[in-house]
C-alpha cells in the first residue's frame, strides 16, 4: 500500500517522498480516496493519526494553481494548530507551489489582510479571526470549494461552535464539507446533519 495507489500528482508524491512518508496511516487510507471523489465526511480520529496529512494531501492535489482567490479553508480550535496546518500544506505542496496562509487572534491584523490580498489557495484560521475577516470582506470566500473543520470536538469545549456555524452561512453550497474530531458529541452531529450531504463516516 503505497501513495502511488491514489490519483495524485508526482509533484505531491514528490514531497511526500522528502517528508519520508513512505506509507498513508490507516486514516489517510480511508480519506484521502474518499476526499479526491469530494465526498463529505465525518472522520473520527485522534492527534498522531495523521489527520492532518489526511486533508492536506487531497487539497493540494484538488486546488487549481491558477486561482488566486482561496479555494479551501481549514477552521482549526487553536493558533498552533492553524500554523501547523499551514506549514504541513507548504510542505506536502511544495512543488505545486501551493499557497497557504494561517489567520488567528494576537496576529498584527493589518498584516493578516494584506496577506490575503496576495494569491491564497489554502487558509487556515481559528473562527473568530476568520469570521473578522470575513465581515470586514477582506477574506473572499467566493471561490472556496472545500471545508475542513478539525478538532471539531475541541471547538464545542472552548465556545466556538456558533462561530463555526456562522461561517459555515457564509460558505458556496457548492462545496465539499469534511469534519475530524475525537469524540462526536450530539452537538458535533447536529453540525453534521445541518450542513453536509450524504457524509461519509470513518472511524478509525
Ligand atoms: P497528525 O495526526 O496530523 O498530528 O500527524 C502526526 C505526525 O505524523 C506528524 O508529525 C506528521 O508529520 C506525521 N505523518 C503524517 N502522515 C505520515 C505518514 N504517512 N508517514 C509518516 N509520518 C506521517
Amino acid at each position: 500500500n503505497s501513495f502511488k495507489d491514489y490519483s495524485i500528482s508526482n509533484e505531491i508524491l514528490r514531497a511526500l517522498d522528502q517528508l519520508q512518508y513512505h506509507q498513508p496511516t490507516p486514516v489517510q487510507r480511508e480519506v484521502i480516496p474518499a476526499a479526491l471523489l469530494k465526498n463529505d465526511m465525518t472522520v473520527k480520529s485522534q492527534t498522531g493519526s495523521g489527520k492532518t496529512a489526511a486533508f492536506a494531501i487531497p487539497l493540494c492535489e484538488l486546488i487549481h494553481w491558477e486561482e488566486n482567490k482561496p479555494q479551501a479553508l481549514v477552521l482549526t480550535p487553536t493558533r498552533e494548530l492553524a500554523e501547523q496546518v499551514k506549514e504541513d500544506i507548504t510542505n506536502i505542496g511544495r512543488y505545486k507551489r501551493v499557497k497557504a496562509i494561517s489567520i488567528y487572534g494576537k496576529q498584527p491584523y493589518a498584516r493578516q489582510k494584506t496577506e490575503l490580498k496576495q494569491k491564497n489557495h489554502i487558509v487556515s484560521g481559528t473562527p473568530g479571526r476568520v469570521l473578522d475577516h470575513i465581515q470586514k470582506d477582506s477574506l473572499s470566500l467566493e471561490k472556496i470549494k472545500y471545508l475542513v473543520i478539525d478538532e471539531a470536538d475541541e471547538m464545542l469545549n472552548m465556545g466556538f461552535l456558533e462561530q463555526v456555524e456562522a461561517i459555515i452561512k457564509e460558505l458556496p453550497v457548492n462545496r465539499t464539507t469534511m469534519l475530524f474530531s475525537a469524540t462526536l458529541p450530539e452537538e458535533v452531529q447536529e453540525l453534521c446533519h445541518h450542513y453536509m450531504n450524504s457524509p461519509i463516516d470513518i472511524q478509525i
